[in-house]
C-alpha cells in the first residue's frame, strides 16, 4: 500500500474552523480548503482526493447536497466523506449517514478525535482500494484478471458492438518451455509477452489473462486490416524477446493469435470470443507463429 501523504478536502464558510482543522490536521496531511459547496465540487472534479471533511450548514450548496452530489458521480463515489458540523440532532446526523458520509464529528473539533477518525476512514479506503486491485489485476502480470477482462469487456460490449474487435493470444509451445527451463522462467517469459503487447495497445484497450499463457483483448478499429497490422506487429515483437534462463540461455518465445470482429451476426461477447478463439486454434493447426482473421458468417 502506498504511503504518499494523503490528500484531503475540508469545505467549510467559517474560517476560525479551517484554520482549527489545518492546525489539527495540517502537518499530517495535504489539506486543500474550499469555502463553499460548488467550489468543493470543482477541486474534487480535478484533484485526486483521498478523503472529504464536509460542513453541513454553508450558504449555496450545503454539506448534504455536495455530499449527494460526490456519491453520484462514479469516478468520486467511493471518496469517504466525513460531516464536521454544529448539529449534534439525530435527525442532522442521520440525514448525513443517508446521503452517504462515512462517519461525523462535532464542532468544538476534540483534536484527537478528529485526528483518529480522519485516520480510521483513510485506512479502509486505502485498504478496499487494495483489495480492489488484488481482485481485478493479475499479480504475475499486472494486466486484468479473467474475472475483470469478463467485467470490462461486458460493460464495452454493452456500449456497442461496431468496430469492436477481440483477439486471443497464446503462447507457443510453453510447456516446452516450462519442460526445459523451469517454471520460473516460463514465469519471466509470460511477463515478458504481457509488457510486449501492452506497450503496442492503445488506450481503451481491454487486455487481460485468461488462462496460464492465454490472453484476450478487445479493442475498437475502423477496420480489420488496422487490427491485423497491429497484431503482426505484436507477434514480430514477441518473436524479438529474449528471457534468460537459469543458466544463462536466451530463450525465444512466440504466439499464435486468433483474431474476431463483432457484427450483428454475433450475438454476444462470448460468442465473439469463441469466434477468436476458433481462429487461434486455426493458427496453431496452421503451424504457429502467426495470427488469422476469421470471417463471421464465414465467407
Ligand atoms: P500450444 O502451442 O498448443 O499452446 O502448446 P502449449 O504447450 O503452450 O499449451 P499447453 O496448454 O499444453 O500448455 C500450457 C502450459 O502452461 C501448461 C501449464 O503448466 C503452463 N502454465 C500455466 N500457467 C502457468 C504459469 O503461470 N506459469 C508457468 N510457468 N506455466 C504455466
Ligand atoms: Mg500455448
Ligand atoms: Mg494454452
Amino acid at each position: 500500500m502506498h504511503n504518499q501523504t494523503s490528500t484531503i478536502l475540508l469545505v467549510d464558510d467559517a474560517k476560525s474552523n479551517i484554520d482549527m482543522v489545518l492546525n489539527i490536521l495540517g502537518d499530517q496531511y495535504d489539506i486543500l480548503v474550499s469555502r463553499d459547496g460548488e467550489t468543493a465540487l470543482e477541486i474534487a472534479a480535478e484533484e485526486d482526493i483521498d478523503l472529504v471533511l464536509l460542513d453541513i450548514m454553508m450558504p449555496g450548496m450545503d454539506g448534504y447536497q455536495v455530499c449527494e452530489a460526490l456519491k453520484a458521480d462514479e469516478e468520486k463515489a467511493e471518496i469517504p466523506v466525513i460531516f464536521i458540523t454544529a448539529k449534534t440532532d439525530e435527525n442532522s446526523i442521520e440525514k448525513g449517514f443517508d446521503v452517504g458520509g462515512v462517519d461525523y464529528v462535532t464542532k468544538p473539533f476534540k483534536d484527537k478525535e478528529l485526528r483518529a477518525r480522519v485516520k480510521t476512514h483513510l485506512q479502509l479506503r486505502s485498504l478496499i482500494k487494495h483489495l480492489e486491485y488484488i481482485s481485478s489485476y493479475d499479480k504475475m502480470t499486472g494486466i486484468y484478471n479473467r474475472g475483470e477482462f469478463f467485467r470490462q469487456g461486458e460493460i464495452r460490449w454493452k456500449k456497442g458492438r461496431s468496430n469492436l474487435f477481440a483477439v486471443m493470444m497464446d503462447i507457443d509451445k510453453f510447456k516446452t518451455i516450462n519442460d526445459t527451463y523451469g517454471h520460473p522462467t516460463g514465469d519471466k517469459v509470460i511477463k515478458a509477452v504481457t509488457s510486449t503487447v501492452s506497450s503496442e495497445l492503445g488506450e481503451g484497450t481491454i487486455f487481460g489473462r485468461v488462462g496460464g499463457e492465454e490472453f484476450t483483448l478487445l479493442c475498437n478499429a475502423e477496420t480489420s486490416e488496422e487490427v491485423i497490422a497491429l497484431i503482426e506487429q505484436i507477434r514480430l515483437d514477441v518473436e524479438k524477446i529474449r528471457v534468460e534462463s537459469n543458466d544463462g540461455q536466451d530463450i525465444k518465445c512466440t504466439i499464435s493469435v486468433g483474431i474476431a470482429e463483432a457484427n450483428e451476426y454475433i450475438e454476444s461477447l462470448d460468442h465473439l470470443l469463441k469466434i477468436a478463439d476458433m481462429a487461434l486454434y486455426d493458427a496453431k493447426e496452421g503451424g504457429r507463429n502467426r495470427s488469422i482473421f476469421r470471417e463471421y458468417p464465414p465467407a
